[in-house]
């Protein structure tokens, strides 16, 4: 009786064991399941929060891009005068400058290089909100321009800063082989990528390195064609461009009346 007895008892832990066992398996698979869901839960939140940081990342981007991009226009600076006295204002023509006539633009524009650049022009001032409206634009488009330096890192020298590709406005200057005064006098004219864009004249090229130039077919970055968005943005204001016109061509040339 006693060994019956016994045998139960063994029985009943036996099986008491078994099942905690079985519990502690169940407990074990729970909170594996638990511990799963947790760290699905975080992965979701940290790929989340990644996406979150993706889009502070393009929204700062887009704001950098908005600080890089510069259309001001202001009275003559004095460092900057100073830059243009004895360059693009001679020394004996000062008196027939009116400094107060001029401004002095920040352009930003887009390079040869795909990459944005902050340029500096000086214009006649009847004309600089037309001058920022136009090269808007054509940034905006991506037109390509090369530089857009003061003609006075070039010691106002025109067929230095044009053989550089050089855009630029203003210089106190006849026009070339004449007496006559020339509209840049006046802040009233553009030239643009000069080498790419030549003016002839009979048998003269102006740059003189600009030769394969002079065939106006050719299609390279910067070449100013009737009808492109450097044209349309210059014509749709009422100015004119050099290459219309009919004795020369002046490609790199725009000009408006003022
Ligand atoms: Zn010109």
């Amino acid at each position: 009786m006693k060994k019956i007895i016994f045998s139960i008892a063994i029985m009943i832990i036996s099986i008491l064991i078994l099942s905690s066992i079985n519990n502690l398996e169940k407990n074990i698979n729970e909170e594996n399941a638990l511990l799963q869901v947790n760290n699905e839960i975080q992965d979701n939140t940290l790929s989340g929060n990644n996406e979150e940081h993706k889009e502070n990342n393009e929204l700062e981007a887009t704001e950098e891009n908005r600080e890089t991009s510069v259309f001001t226009s202001e009275s003559i600076p004095q460092d900057v005068l100073q830059k243009m006295i004895g360059n693009s204002i001679p020394e004996k023509s000062k008196d027939k400058v009116n400094i107060d006539e001029l401004s002095y633009l920040r352009i930003t524009y887009w390079g040869f290089d795909e990459k944005s650049h902050v340029g500096e022009m000086v214009v006649n001032r009847k004309l600089d909100n037309d001058v920022l409206d136009i090269f808007k634009e054509v940034y905006e488009k991506k037109y390509p321009i090369e530089k857009m330096k003061l003609i006075d890192e070039y010691g106002a020298n025109d067929e230095k800063s044009m053989a550089d590709n050089n855009t630029s406005a203003f210089c106190y200057r006849v026009v070339a082989n004449t007496n006559t005064l020339s509209n840049h006098s006046k802040g009233a004219s553009i030239d643009i990528n000069p080498l790419y864009n030549p003016y002839i004249s009979g048998k003269t090229i102006s740059p003189t390195n600009s030769k394969k130039y002079t065939d106006r077919s050719i299609n390279e970055k910067g070449v100013i064609k009737k009808g492109d968005d450097l044209y349309n943005a210059f014509i749709k204001r009422g100015w004119t461009w050099g290459g219309e016109w009919k004795s020369k061509k002046d490609y790199q040339h725009f000009e408006k009346k003022i």
